[in-house]
């Protein structure tokens, strides 16, 4: 039988690709047979991802995905050499925390032009070469997605900034998802609950753990390993009829809220 999550021919860019998830999503990506095209700022570790990869399984890009004139000759640079991007897994993300009253408002704009503008920025780039495809008859696939959190589904303390930027990331999936899905192109959110990477050192630590886990049905947190599955799902011909949704990855960490 045909492996339905096969992405053999598919050339998918993965933002914030350098480590933890991005780096998990882009092994596996490969595995399944596809190009990962790998963004982020930290070029000696993507650099060094792409070389255990092998030259045939990945490019690399380095800059950032706030910066608007980088994703579009990104996005240019990956087609001219690929012929097609098949894929965006917009990952690229980070954390700044203060309370609400005392954030300075240069914390706030650093995470909003990450978290949210970046995620737009990669999208319409990714999106309008996708459109363009569509127009000339090209049907294969485009699936792009946008990754959130539980804090973009019912807050959070000490990140209104991460917060607000994870709910904006929903509200881009909604909205490109209906004015895209009838040209062909897949959005769908990702919202994660507690993942061991960097970023979430500190909510793992003794004086929050418990506190956190309590809140998880499963009693765990999760590896970027397994959080990569349901992404690379999305981005494959398994998910063919799945436009538009927000699917938690959070070991029950939503439910009854
Ligand atoms: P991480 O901090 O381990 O990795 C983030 C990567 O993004 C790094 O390699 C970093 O260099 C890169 N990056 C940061 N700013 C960038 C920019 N401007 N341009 C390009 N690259 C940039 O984080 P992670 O835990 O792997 O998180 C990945 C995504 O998942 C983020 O969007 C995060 O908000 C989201 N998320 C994570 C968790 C979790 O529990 N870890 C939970 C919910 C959502």
């Amino acid at each position: 039988m045909k492996n339905p999550m096969n992405l053999e021919g598919h050339n998918i860019i993965v933002t914030g690709a350098g480590q933890g998830i991005g780096e998990a999503v882009s092994r596996l990506v490969v595995d399944l047979g596809g190009r990962a095209i790998l963004v982020d700022l930290q070029g000696d570790k993507v650099n060094a991802l792409a070389d255990d990869l092998g030259a045939d399984n990945a490019d690399v890009y380095v800059g950032s995905v706030a910066e608007p004139g980088f994703v579009q000759d990104m996005v240019n640079k990956a087609v001219a050499k690929n012929g097609a991007v098949h894929g965006l897994v917009n990952n690229a993300g980070i954390v700044r925390a203060a309370m609400a009253h005392k954030m300075p408002i240069d914390t706030w704009q650093q995470v909003i032009d990450v978290n949210l503008s970046g995620v737009f920025y990669c999208l319409q780039a990714v999106g309008r070469h996708m459109l363009d495809r569509n127009k000339e008859g090209d049907n294969s696939p485009a699936s792009i997605v946008n990754i959130s959190s539980d804090a973009g589904r019912r807050g959070t303390i000490g990140q209104i900034n991460y917060g607000a930027a994870k709910s904006g990331v929903m509200g881009l999936t909604m909205s490109a998802a209906r004015e895209w899905s009838g040209k062909g192109i897949r959005i769908n959110t990702i919202c994660f609950g507690v993942v061991e990477t960097e970023m979430t050192e500190t909510i793992r630590s003794d004086k929050f753990r418990d506190g956190v886990m309590a809140q998880v049905p499963m009693g765990r947190f999760s590896d970027p390993e397994e959080v990569s599955q349901p992404v690379c799902f999305l981005l494959s011909q398994a998910a063919s009829y799945i436009t538009g949704q927000h699917l938690s990855v959070n070991g029950g960490y939503t439910i009854g809220v």
